[in-house]
C-alpha cells in the first residue's frame, strides 16, 4: 500500500485552503514540507505535510515531487496549534504556521554544523567519522559539507545530531558587532507595497521577497533582510526613498550577565506578595488549566512574583513563559531575570537578529532552555511541560498582531495553557475591562496587591482645565498651572516629562485663503507633511510628493496646521527661553531613544517632551512632574476601547512622577474635565473606572457580552464594493433567522465604509456581526467568506475578517 500524506498547499487561497491527498515517499513525515503539483497547470509550489497514513486511494492521486526538509520542521503540536488558529482567525493553514516558526526556517540561511561530543568514544562508520573529523577543527558550512562529502551528508548529520553528537547552528561568529543595527519596517500595508513596487513596471524579485518577509517578521535589521533575500542596501534605501520601507536606527541591546557578577540576592516576600505567590503557584501545580487575573499596582512587585514562582517551578520540572509587551521598555526585566536565571532563560523579542532569534528557538526545542522572556511572538516558543505562562501589562495592544493573522498573544498562551494544563498570569495595574469582568465573575481567579512595595505615595494630581483657559485668552498649548509648576521644578533642580497623547507627529499644509488641503490621490487621507525632507506622504499606500511652494489652486501661501511636539517646543522656548528641552517623536528616532533618555538622566535636562513612547516604562529617580498636554485625544474615537485605552495611558503617565524619593505631581490638561474616565484617572481608581465602564459596555453590547466580527470586503470599484457588501449583510442576515442561529441574539450591522474608505486605490465596506466568539458562529462566518469568493460576479473583491481587533 502507498504512503498517503495529507498536504497543505501553500499557494491555496483561504476560500479553497484545505488538505489535500498526495503520494508521499516512504520517509515522509508530518512537519516536513515538500514540493507538490498544484492545480489545473500542475505547477509546483511548497506544502506542508500534515499527516500520513498507508491507503489504497480509491482514485487516482498525484505525487509529491520532493521532500524539502530532511527532518520536520513543524512538531505535532505545532501543527495542532496552526489548525486551531486557522479557524480561530479565518486565515490559511500557511498563514498560521508561518507565524508559528521562526522566520528564518522560510529563508535561506548559512547553517553551520559543529562537534558536541568527542567522536571518539561512540560507535560510528566510516562515514560518520570521515565528516566529523572534518567538523575537529571547527564548525563547517552545511554547503561546503555537501560539496565535500555529497548531497547524503546532511542526512548523515541529521542522524548524528539525534545522538546528540553533532549540532547545527545558525551563526557562528559571535564577533563584536556594530553598535548600531538599522531596522527596517512596512511604511504601508503590504499589498499597497507590492503594488507601488510592481507599478514601477521593473520585476523586482528581490526586493519583493524583502517586503514579504518584512510583513511576516515585522521590523527587521537591514543586514538579515539582505542576507536572507540577496536584495542590496541600495535597494532597500531607494524603497525608502519612496515611502515603501521606513528605517530606524537602534543601539544595539545588549544584556551581559557579566554585568551581575553576584549571584543575586535571594527574595523574601512580604505578606500580601506571599500570599498572592502561594496562591498561583497551587494553581499551577494543580494539573487544571485556568486563569489568574493579577491586578497589581506598579511597584507593588510582581516581577519578584514572577521570579519567585519561576524559580520553585523550574525546580519541579516545569517551565515558564514571560511576555511582555515591548523589549526596549523592559531592560529590568530582563536584567532580573538574567542575574536570576542566566543561561536558563531564553530572549526573543524583535531586536535580534532572525538567525539569533532561530538559534533561540533552538536552544528550547532542545530543552536547553527552561524560562522563555519575550515579546508577542515568544507565545510560540517550542517549550514543553508548561507550567506557567505571564502576560505582563495584559492591556497593551503591541500584543496583538498588526498583519494577518492579527492573534492576540493572550488567546494563544490561553490555547497552550488548555494544552499542557497550566495557568496563564495576566498581570496589570490597569487590566482590560474583559479580563477584570471576568476575574469578578468567577471566570478567571483574581489576586491583588494593593500597596507599593516601599509604601510610597501616588503622585498628586492637578486638573489644568483647557477651556478656562481658553477664556482668559491663553491659546497656546501650556496651561498657567503647568507653566507654573514646570517652573518651580525648574528651581529646584528637578525634572518634568511632558507628554502629547498622540501617534506620530502629523501635520497637514493647508491654504488659509482657499481652504485647499493636499489630499493622497490613492487613498481618502490629507497627505501628512514631512518637515525633515519638505515631502507630503500618505500613511497608507506609500504616495510621496515635493512639498509644493504654493497653494497650486489659488497661489496662496501654504500654512502648517496641526499641533505636533515641535510647536510645543516653540511655545516652551517661549516662555523658558535658557533652558535646555529635549524633544523625542518619530521625527527624533534616527538619533537613537535609548541614548536620548540617558541624556536626559545624565545631563539632568530640565524638560522632556515626547509623543506615545515616553509614556512607558521609564523610570527616572529625579522626575518629579508629569505634564499630559492634551488627555482628551484619544477618549473621544470610534472605538469601543477609547475609555479604557485612555485610562491605562493616564495611569501610566501619571505613575511616571516620583519615583524616587521625593512626592511627584502631575498636570493632566483637558477639555472636559468633568469626564468620569478622566477624574478617574486623576484618582488612580480603577475600581471606579470599571464600575462605570462596564455598565456602558453592557447597555452598548461591547465585549466582553459580545464580541464584534468586522467582515471587510475590498475591490476597485466603490460601488461594486458596497453592492457585494451588501448582499452579503442581507444573506448573513436572513440566515440569522434560521435555526440553530435564531437564539443567538446575532446583529448583523452595516454595511459602512471603512473608516479610511479609500486606500491605494481600493475601496473598503465592512459588515459588523456582533454576537460571541464561538465556533458555530465562527463557522457561519467562514462559511459565508468562502461562498464569497467562490462567486463569479466577486472577482476582484478581496474578503477577511477580525474579532475584537484592539486598534
Ligand atoms: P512591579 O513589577 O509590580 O512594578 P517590582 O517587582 O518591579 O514591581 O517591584 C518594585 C520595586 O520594589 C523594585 O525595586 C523591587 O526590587 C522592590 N520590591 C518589591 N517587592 C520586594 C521584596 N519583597 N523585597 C525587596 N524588594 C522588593
Ligand atoms: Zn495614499
Amino acid at each position: 500500500m502507498p504512503l498517503i500524506a495529507k498536504v497543505a498547499v501553500a499557494a491555496a487561497p483561504y476560500a479553497i485552503d484545505k488538505p489535500y491527498d498526495y503520494i508521499a515517499p516512504d520517509d515522509a513525515r508530518p512537519g516536513q514540507r515538500v514540493l507538490i503539483p498544484f492545480g489545473r497547470g500542475n505547477r509546483t509550489g511548497e506544502g506542508m505535510i500534515l499527516s500520513v497514513r498507508r491507503e489504497t486511494p480509491d482514485k487516482p492521486l498525484k505525487a509529491v515531487r520532493q521532500l524539502l526538509d530532511a527532518d520536520p520542521v513543524a512538531t505535532d503540536r505545532e501543527i495542532k496549534m496552526a489548525l486551531w488558529m486557522r479557524q480561530r482567525y479565518f486565515c490559511t493553514f500557511y498563514d498560521a504556521i508561518r507565524t508559528i516558526l521562526p522566520t528564518a526556517i522560510w529563508y535561506k540561511y548559512q547553517e553551520f554544523w559543529q562537534l558536541v561530543s568527542s567522536p571518539q568514544e561512540v560507535d560510528l562508520s566510516d562515514r560518520e567519522r570521515e565528516i566529523l573529523e572534518s567538523l575537529q577543527p571547527g564548525p563547517q558550512k552545511t554547503e561546503e559539507l555537501k560539496e565535500r562529502f555529497g548531497e547524503t551528508a546532511t542526512t548523515i548529520l541529521w542522524r548524528m545530531a539525534k545522538r546528540g553528537i553533532v549540532t547545527s547552528v545558525t551563526q557562528t561568529d559571535r564577533k563584536i558587532r556594530d553598535k548600531v543595527i538599522t531596522l527596517v519596517s512596512l511604511a504601508v500595508p503590504l499589498d499597497s507595497a507590492v503594488e507601488k513596487l510592481r507599478g514601477r513596471g521593473r520585476n523586482a524579485p528581490r526586493q519583493m521577497d524583502a517586503l514579504k518577509m518584512l510583513a511576516q517578521a515585522g521590523e527587521t535589521s537591514i543586514h538579515d533582510l539582505c542576507y536572507f533575500t540577496g536584495v542590496s542596501r541600495r535597494a532597500l534605501e531607494n524603497l525608502e526613498k519612496q515611502g515603501i520601507l521606513t528605517m530606524r536606527q537602534q543601539e544595539e541591546y545588549r544584556i551581559n550577565s557579566s554585568d551581575n557578577p553576584e549571584k543575586p540576592a535571594d527574595i523574601s516576600l512580604n505578606d500580601e506578595q506571599s500570599q498572592v505567590y502561594e496562591m498561583i503557584l497551587e494553581q499551577a501545580l494543580s494539573g487544571k488549566a485556568g486563569v489568574t487575573a493579577l491586578e497589581g499596582v506598579t511597584g507593588s512587585g510582581k516581577t519578584l512574583i514572577y521570579i519567585r514562582l519561576a524559580q520553585e517551578l523550574l525546580r519541579l520540572g516545569k517551565t515558564v513563559m514571560i511576555l511582555v509587551p515591548e523589549i526596549a521598555l523592559t531592560p529590568q526585566m530582563m536584567a532580573r531575570f538574567t542575574a536570576y536565571f542566566g543561561n536558563e532563560v531564553a530572549l526573543i523579542h524583535s531586536a535580534l537578529r532572525l538567525s539569533e532569534r532561530y538559534d533561540q528557538y533552538k536552544r528550547i526545542r532542545r530543552g536547553e532552555a527552561h524560562i522563555v522572556l519575550g515579546t508577542r511572538s515568544a507565545v510560540f516558543a517550542p517549550l514543553d511541560h508548561i507550567g506557567l505562562i505571564v502576560l505582563d501589562e495584559e492591556q497593551e495592544a503591541s500584543y496583538e498582531s498588526e498583519n494577518a493573522p492579527c492573534y492576540h498573544a493572550r488567546d494563544i498562551a490561553k490555547y497552550r495553557c488548555v494544552q499542557e494544563n497550566a495557568r496563564l498570569v495576566l498581570g496589570s495595574a490597569t487590566p482590560t475591562v474583559e479580563t477584570a469582568y471576568y476575574a469578578r465573575q468567577g471566570i478567571y481567579q483574581l489576586a491583588k496587591l494593593r500597596r507599593r512595595y516601599n509604601e510610597k505615595n501616588l503622585p498628586q494630581v492637578i486638573l489644568a482645565d483647557m477651556r478656562l483657559e481658553l477664556r482668559r485668552g491663553n491659546t497656546g498649548c501650556v496651561s498657567r498651572v503647568l507653566a507654573e509648576e514646570l517652573s518651580k521644578n525648574i528651581r529646584r533642580g528637578e525634572q518634568s516629562i511632558l507628554f502629547l497623547n498622540r501617534r506620530g507627529n502629523s501635520r497637514q499644509l493647508i491654504c488659509p485663503s482657499c481652504g485647499y488641503v493636499p489630499q493622497c490621490p490613492r487613498c481618502s487621507v490629507y497627505l501628512t507633511y514631512h518637515s525633515a525632507n519638505r515631502r507630503m506622504m500618505c500613511h497608507y499606500c506609500g504616495f510621496s510628493t515635493k512639498a509644493p511652494e504654493v497653494c497650486p489652486d489659488c497661489g496662496g501661501s501654504l500654512k502648517h496646521v496641526g499641533v505636533g511636539t515641535q510647536k510645543i517646543e516653540e511655545e516652551l522656548r517661549q516662555l523658558f527661553p535658557d533652558i535646555e528641552i529635549l524633544r523625542m517623536d518619530a521625527d527624533t528616532v534616527g538619533e537613537g531613544h535609548e541614548k536620548l533618555l540617558r541624556e536626559f538622566e545624565e545631563k539632568r535636562i530640565p524638560i522632556l517632551l515626547g509623543t506615545q513612547m515616553v509614556a512607558k516604562g521609564l523610570d527616572f529617580e529625579n522626575v518629579t512632574l508629569v505634564g499630559v498636554l492634551a488627555a482628551d485625544q484619544s477618549l473621544y474615537i470610534d472605538h469601543f476601547r477609547a475609555s479604557e485605552r485612555t485610562f491605562s495611558l493616564l495611569t501610566q503617565v501619571v505613575g511616571r512622577a516620583g519615583r524616587g524619593n521625593k512626592v511627584g505631581r502631575a498636570v493632566i490638561q483637558t477639555l472636559t474635565p468633568e469626564n468620569d474616565v478622566i477624574q478617574a484617572a486623576a484618582d488612580q481608581d480603577y475600581e471606579r473606572f470599571y464600575e462605570r465602564e462596564i455598565r456602558m459596555r453592557k447597555i452598548r453590547r461591547d465585549p466582553p457580552f459580545a464580541d464584534q466580527f468586522v467582515i471587510t470586503v475590498s475591490g476597485r470599484e466603490e460601488l461594486h464594493v458596497r453592492q457585494a457588501c451588501a448582499q452579503l449583510q442581507r444573506s448573513l442576515r436572513d440566515t440569522s433567522f434560521l435555526p440553530p442561529y435564531d437564539t443567538m441574539e446575532l446583529e448583523i450591522l452595516g454595511p459602512a465604509p471603512a473608516p479610511v474608505v479609500k486606500v491605494n486605490d481600493r475601496y473598503r465596506y465592512r459588515i459588523t456581526v456582533i454576537g460571541r466568539n464561538e465556533k458555530i458562529l465562527r463557522d457561519l462566518i467562514a462559511a459565508f467568506m468562502k461562498e464569497f469568493s467562490g462567486r463569479r460576479e466577486n472577482k476582484g473583491l478581496t474578503i477577511y475578517t477580525d474579532c475584537n481587533r484592539m486598534e
